[in-house]
């Protein structure tokens, strides 16, 4: 028994090493590609090498890979962006964004398609490089990050109303020291009639180069929605909870508040940040009949909205196909536009040389629902489910195994059936065991 198996892994290696280094690492064959940046919508092929893109078209040969994936039938598309989530776990500090409302993003991310993640200000700059030491950099998803404005970050009302700590210069050198890690500066639950939050991060983002993210907190006469977005933020600003209706993102009347077409008019960015209290359909429902559509996708996760009406990504991407947007409108709102938004170009898309982060996906028929922050409830025909996720060149999640061989193929006493060089489920090690899990 044991002398098969290691006869059968010599004949592998020979065939893998027998005309040199293959000229892909993994080829993802015959899946329906959508590729905003560049245009494509249509089959085709995607081979990786190196982690990175080396090719994409209409028939690559399969010869030239390591190993092939067939995925026709799916939608291959640029891994996921998700720009508003809440990731500071661990610190052990109850009720609190930087603490127990948080969760660690590689349990929850690749499962769903999504690749790279930006916090949306769980820190601010007294604890951003703790929040980078624990998180950002034991993560293997892409954890990038808003800083919020408050220095102690999203840590609860006694921090988050407090004037004193939303100083815009330590803010500014936080981000301009991990300029490219720290992508936006984010102001969020603010309930005073002030604007100095708004305003200090607008300085911030003005000294370090980078966007603001805001959730504009409690409605106050003293500071309408339209100022915002025509007057106090600067084009490239995001405006997230865009379909909340807590600050009369319609007006009276039904429609979509003026000040928020003038702002997009300005080149203001709107966001969906779903959460558990951003999203209603009485808003969204009419908005995207008036053609108001969202400039992202995001979800606004953190244990409390996961579980609520917001699921995950895929489920809020779902909603928009439920209202009547196109797979194409989606997968543009949570790859390429994101990744403009949060000046990440090399991001979220599939041309030759982008790090190779894709995700497969599969879109279904049937009867599905979709709940809102209020737990009203939309009927929808589709939903996405994810069938594999590869991250810088590597399976990082595959649902139904469809890069695995059948195990009645393998040797007898088969061990790990993957190679290193495109798995990072179950990777073999060359000429070994698979390493021990760490
Ligand atoms: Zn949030």
């Amino acid at each position: 028994m044991r002398s098969t198996g290691i006869a059968a892994l010599v004949i592998l290696g020979l065939a893998r090493h027998g005309s040199g280094q293959p000229r892909y690492d993994l080829l993802l064959q015959g899946g329906h590609v959508i590729d905003p940046k560049n245009g494509i919508s249509a089959v085709r092929d995607v081979a990786i090498k190196d982690g990175a893109i080396a090719a994409v078209a209409q028939r690559l040969a399969p010869a030239d890979a390591l190993k092939v994936v067939n995925v026709s039938g799916l939608y291959v598309t640029p891994g996921l962006i998700d720009i508003h989530v809440h990731v500071f776990a661990g610190t052990g500090e109850r009720q609190s964004y930087a603490g127990d409302n948080s969760l660690y993003p590689d349990g929850y991310m690749f499962r769903v398609g999504v690749t790279t993640v930006a916090d949306a200000g769980c820190a601010g700059w007294r604890n951003f490089e703790a929040f980078k030491e624990h998180v950002i950099d034991r993560s293997t998803t892409r954890v990038l990050a808003f800083l919020n404005i408050v220095g102690n970050g999203m840590r609860g009302g006694r921090y988050e109303q407090d004037l004193t700590d939303m100083e815009a210069a330590p803010a500014a050198e936080m981000a301009k020291k991990y300029k490219g890690l720290i992508v936006g500066i984010k102001t969020a639950h603010y309930a005073g009639p002030e604007w100095t939050p708004v305003e200090h991060a607008v300085e911030a983002g003005t000294a370090a180069g980078i966007p603001v993210m805001v959730d504009f907190g409690n409605d106050r006469p003293e500071r309408p929605l339209a100022d915002l977005v025509t007057k106090k933020l600067r084009p490239g600003d995001i405006y997230t909870h865009c379909y909340s209706g807590l600050r009369h993102e319609l007006d009276e009347t039904g429609h979509v508040n003026p000040g928020m077409i003038e702002g997009r008019k300005r080149g203001v960015i709107f966001d969906v940040g779903h959460g558990g209290g951003s999203f209603a359909w009485r808003i969204a429902v009419p908005a995207i009949q008036q053609t108001f559509l969202p400039d992202s996708i995001s979800t606004d996760l953190h244990v409390g909205s996961m579980n609520a009406g917001m699921k995950d990504m895929l489920n809020v991407m779902d909603k928009f196909l439920a209202m009547g947007l196109s797979v194409d409108d989606v997968i543009l709102r949570s790859t390429w536009n994101p990744a403009k938004e949060i000046h990440h170009e090399e991001l979220g898309n599939l041309s030759v040389g982008a790090p190779a982060d894709v995700s497969v996906l599969r879109l279904e028929s049937g009867n599905f629902g979709f709940t809102d922050m209020y737990g009203a409830r939309l009927a929808g025909r589709q939903k996405l489910t994810c069938e594999l996720t590869v991250h810088n060149g590597k399976v990082v999640y595959d649902l139904n195994g469809i890069t695995r061989p059948e195990w009645t193929t393998l040797p007898p006493n088969y061990t790990a059936t993957g190679d290193a060089a495109w798995d990072a489920v179950t990777p073999a090690r060359r000429g070994g065991r698979a390493p021990a899990k760490k």
